[in-house]
């Protein structure tokens, strides 16, 4: 067994003492996480779980999220970690989708599962992670563990699959990336190629777990190479702020709009970040005066772009590149190829023209869970991942990410990103965020109309918008409706969810 499951075991023999995850005062060594993924992975066999069955886990970030991801891995089963931010319809459809026989929750899903119900009857054990929170016919998950043996032996090949994650469902009916124990391994070289991570390490896992920036950017490396890990169970950029110098935090991977509400914090001034080797954020594009805040600390903020079926890298900043580059994508990872979707459908070389970005590499999935064929179709010759994003590259090899190429606005018979747009505006001191989206229009064929969320307190018209966006861009990309509004919808990376706003604009201007 060369899978992720193995991982405790064999970190244990080089660095059994160390810790491995830490939170709320406890702490397991890396011998400790081995031992109880040993004996979970027993439990999970008395429970009938086979090679190739899913185990579900809904709940915050907890350390025993990791322990029944390693578990799972160990029985050679498939780990399905959900998002506790959807309804309880949508965690039922995941269930069913996924086909998961086992689901371990904590006691703050508690609610959400109750509104799951009817489960499914593929689903044939619950466990709780918490005893006070098991119901009389559910099981619970430290007395599964004790009555456990340890785990029979399995096979498992780097080729098999490891992991479901379901995307973060911006557009359609979420589907899930099936990545394989080499995905993740082969991920995990590359972050390392690229980081300077260490055994003493101690990463702060901010992010969420169902997601792949949670477990791929710098957990699962920070695991690897023996450091330890403290899942945060809810994001609180004051609390996470006074954890950093308290526990003389290292490294931590984030979504742009925690380092923006962690660098407006109140407390952000008086914050010792001298402990930080790195940060780490993708997922959606920064606000430069954000990754400005953080370089001025001296941080080395490192920006990574990829996605789910990636496993999730493609490109990250350098750490000696960040400086000069504070808001770009960085350079392709060590095992990565990267190139531009050709006019004829095929793979041409990537350059400074923003072109459709093609991937391939070990860390790259094969396809999505039981959708043969919208797997086949994100595929060009076979191995070539069609990323649906808008990327351009550098003389110097640093990628840019322009946009989504579902997103782009054809005004006028003119190309319009609204990332850039969105740039522009989030330099306004007023502007706390700003979204575009494109609206039918007679005479253009497309609009763009602006979504703008002002800062607290702070005063702005339409009018003097428009001149500070005239006064940067061409006037063809100047939106033709502005509308303040208070939020905007995201998802639970801090994603736009631009489906809802799109419909939203049409509703209220064409
Ligand atoms: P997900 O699969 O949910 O991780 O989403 C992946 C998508 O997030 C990518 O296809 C991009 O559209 C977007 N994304 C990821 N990283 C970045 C980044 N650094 N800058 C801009 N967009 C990003
Ligand atoms: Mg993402
Ligand atoms: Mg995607």
């Amino acid at each position: 067994d060369f899978g992720l499951g193995s991982w405790p075991a064999r970190r244990a023999r080089i660095s059994p003492g160390r810790p491995a995850l830490v939170r709320d005062g406890r702490t397991l060594t890396h011998a400790g996480l081995a031992d109880r993924v040993d004996r979970l992975a027993g439990a999970l066999t008395r429970l009938g779980v086979r090679p190739g069955d899913r185990v579900a886990y809904l709940g915050v970030n907890d350390i025993s999220v990791f322990e029944t991801l390693f578990a799972t891995a160990r029985r050679g089963a498939v780990f399905v970690p959900l998002n506790y931010r959807l309804s309880g319809a949508e965690i039922r459809y995941m269930l069913e989708d996924s086909g998961a026989s086992v689901l371990v929750h904590s006691p703050d899903a508690d609610d959400l599962l109750a509104a799951a119900a009817p489960l499914p009857e593929t689903l044939r054990h619950v466990v709780a992670t918490n005893p006070a929170s098991c119901p009389a016919d559910g099981l619970d998950f430290e007395a599964e563990l004790a009555a456990a043996g340890p785990a029979p032996e399995t096979a498992v090949r780097l080729e098999d699959p490891c992991l479901l994650l379901y995307t973060s469902g911006t557009t359609g009916r979420p589907k899930a990336a099936v990545l394989t124990h080499g995905n993740l391994t082969w991920n995990t070289v590359n972050q390392l190629a690229h980081l300077d991570v260490l055994s003493t390490d101690k990463a702060l896992c901010i992010a969420p777990l169902f997601h792949c920036v949670g477990l791929g950017q710098i957990t699962l490396p920070t695991l690897f190479k023996g450091g330890s890990v403290e899942p945060v169970a809810k994001f609180d950029p004051g609390a996470i702020l006074g954890r950093i110098g308290e526990a003389g935090i290292t490294s931590f991977s984030a979504v742009p709009t925690m380092l923006e509400m962690m660098c407006r914090h109140e407390s952000w001034d008086d914050t010792d970040l001298s402990s930080l080797t790195c940060v780490l954020y993708g997922g959606s594009p920064v606000a430069e005066r954000v990754a400005r805040a953080w370089l001025d600390r001296g941080v080395k903020l490192l920006q990574g772009y990829g996605m789910t079926e990636a496993a999730p890298g493609v490109t990250m900043a350098t750490h000696d590149g960040t400086l000069d580059h504070p808001v770009a994508a960085g350079v392709p990872h060590f095992f990565t190829d990267v190139a531009a979707l050709g006019p004829d459908l095929a793979p041409a070389p990537l350059g400074a023209e923003p072109a459709e970005l093609l991937v391939r590499g070990p860390h790259v999935f094969g396809g999505y869970w039981d959708r043969p064929e919208e797997s086949a179709a994100s595929f060009v010759e076979d191995e070539w991942f069609r990323t649906g994003d808008v990327v351009r590259v550098e003389e110097d090899g640093w990628a840019h990410v322009v946009d989504r190429v579902k997103d782009l606005i054809i005004s006028g018979g003119e190309n319009v990103y609204p990332a850039e747009i969105e740039a522009v505006a989030a330099r306004l001191d007023e502007v706390d965020s700003c979204a575009v989206v494109g609206v039918p229009d007679e005479r253009w064929g497309e609009a763009g109309a602006a979504f703008v969320v002002l800062r607290p307190g702070a005063r702005l018209d339409a009018a003097a918008f428009r001149a500070h966006l005239e006064r940067h861009l061409a006037r063809y990309k100047i939106p033709k409706h502005v509308q303040f509004t208070e939020t905007l919808p995201r998802n639970a990376t801090g994603k736009i969810r631009r489906v809802e706003l799109r419909a939203l604009a049409t509703a209220t201007f064409s």
